[in-house]
């Protein structure tokens, strides 16, 4: 295959590979591994997101923050996907649009800090970049950034994906397992009851259409899409190939990519990579985004206005919302551009807690897509969906919710190796809130 040339432009974010001989080799060697997702398949997300631009359908976009090479078990891959699941269908109900259910998993092994360097008990080190660069633990040895991690993480993406892909297609998925699922959390949750009504009528609904002989294959399989923030070009270029129907890029890591708020600058490595691929794209905004990004990253990235292309991913904080997100939503219309929005409540409701661990509390999760959908009412945007961070676990890494886990409770089970996630009560709390919104 013909070498692609990339201009060669300032990139924030990227590790210091201090053996240039092993990075080449890396890259090398992912130039040779096959796809993890066919190009075809990226087309078909991006009719379904063009759907959720127009107001026909909802977007749950959910995974880990960071994925870990150690969590990349059966168990912990079929509880994300389960809870993914779980909350997909309580959305369908509430909202009744058609879910897009879109993983942060099988590659999201990437992640932006905010310093080159961390200090613990006096001792610096090089932050730890995510497991397809260095190693959590905090060692100099563990820290110092492995070209052929990127390797590792893509076959830990590969086999995720094909769990994934077994799981999904295979029958674990049925709708009416994963709505028994439901009824187990709404009976054997404390103050799960309270969730009971929505409970009730989808087990109506369901009844209805069985007594009726409906039985769709839709019932059975469902199409989950892989995630990952396209931060480490590194892995993201030898990945990118050219489609043999279409003679277009592909970034075959994944299904959609997007960027990250600290490293969508105009002139940067990572607009100019993904404008050069044809997945459907994400591109986060936080609180200092200006309508002038906005209108800049339309052009780089959409030029041909083609619907379900951008997705904006709004993370302004339960704070801002209100304030920060009307006039970048308003511009995004001006041009005649029809880009998806989409909430992530969790990146900017982070807070330290009395114990020191970084938490996010699950009323302010809540209370930003409680903003969003407020700003969507008033501006007469359709609200395209959530974007968050969860796992399958029952971990303690947020506060709130109806367990009311409180900051003295974060030690017991802080497993993350980045940022707070939901555990399986919050995410399916959230849920059930959401489709409450969703149906008012
Ligand atoms: C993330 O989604 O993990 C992330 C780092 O988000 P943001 O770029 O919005 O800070
Ligand atoms: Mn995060």
């Amino acid at each position: 295959m013909p070498q692609i040339q990339w201009p060669d432009l300032p990139a924030a974010q990227q590790p210091t590979w201090p053996d240039q001989a092993a990075l080449a080799a890396a890259r090398a060697e992912l130039e040779t591994l096959p796809p993890l997702i066919f190009a075809g398949e990226a087309d078909q997300l991006r009719n379904a997101l063009a759907k959720a631009a127009h107001g026909n359908a909802f977007v749950l976009t959910a995974g880990d923050c960071a994925e870990t090479f150690k969590h990349n078990t059966a168990d912990s891959i079929r509880g994300r996907l389960r809870t993914v699941l779980q909350m997909a269908v309580v959305l369908t109900y509430g909202s009744t649009l058609p879910v897009i259910k879109i993983g942060r998993i099988a590659g999201q092994y990437f992640k932006p800090r905010s310093g080159e360097n961390e200090t613990v008990n006096g001792i610096t080190l090089p932050v730890y970049r995510g497991d397809a660069v260095n190693g959590v633990d905090f060692t100099a040895e563990s820290r110092i950034p492995d070209p052929f991690r990127m390797v590792k993480a893509y076959h830990a993406s590969s086999a995720t994906l094909n769990l994934v892909r077994a799981f999904t297609q295979g029958g674990y998925a049925d709708l009416r397992e994963v709505h028994s699922w439901n009824q187990d959390f709404v009976q054997q949750t404390k103050t799960g009851d309270k969730y009971e009504k929505i409970a009730s009528d989808i087990d109506r609904a369901l009844a209805f259409m069985e007594a009726c002989g409906v039985d769709p294959s839709e019932f059975r399989t469902v199409d989950f899409y892989s995630s990952h923030e396209a931060l480490v070009l590194d892995y993201e270029k030898p990945l990118t190939r050219v489609d043999s129907r279409t003679g277009k890029l592909y970034d075959v890591s994944a299904h959609f990519l997007w960027i990250g708020d600290r490293t969508r600058q105009l002139d940067g490595a990572h607009l100019d990579f993904v404008s050069r691929i044809s997945n459907p794209l994400g591109v986060k905004i936080g609180p200092n985004t200006t309508v002038e990004e906005i209108n800049r990253i339309l052009e780089m990235l959409d030029p041909e206005k083609t619907s379900g292309r951008i997705t904006f991913i709004s993370r302004m904080g339960v704070e801002k919302i209100k304030e920060t997100l009307p006039p970048l939503m308003t511009a995004s219309f001006k041009s005649g551009h029809q880009p998806l929005w989409v909430c992530d409540p969790m990146h900017g409701n982070t807070r330290t807690a009395s114990t020191g661990h970084k938490t996010r509390e699950f009323a302010d999760v809540l209370g930003e897509v409680v903003g969003f959908f407020e700003v969507c009412r008033v501006l007469g945007v359709h609200p395209g969906g959530i974007h968050i961070e969860l796992t399958g676990d029952d971990v303690t890494e947020c506060t709130g919710g109806m367990e009311g886990l409180l900051d003295q409770d974060l030690p017991s089970r802080y497993e993350t190796a980045c940022d707070p996630r939901l555990n399986r009560v919050q995410s399916l709390e959230l849920a059930f809130r959401v489709s409450e919104m969703l149906k008012s």
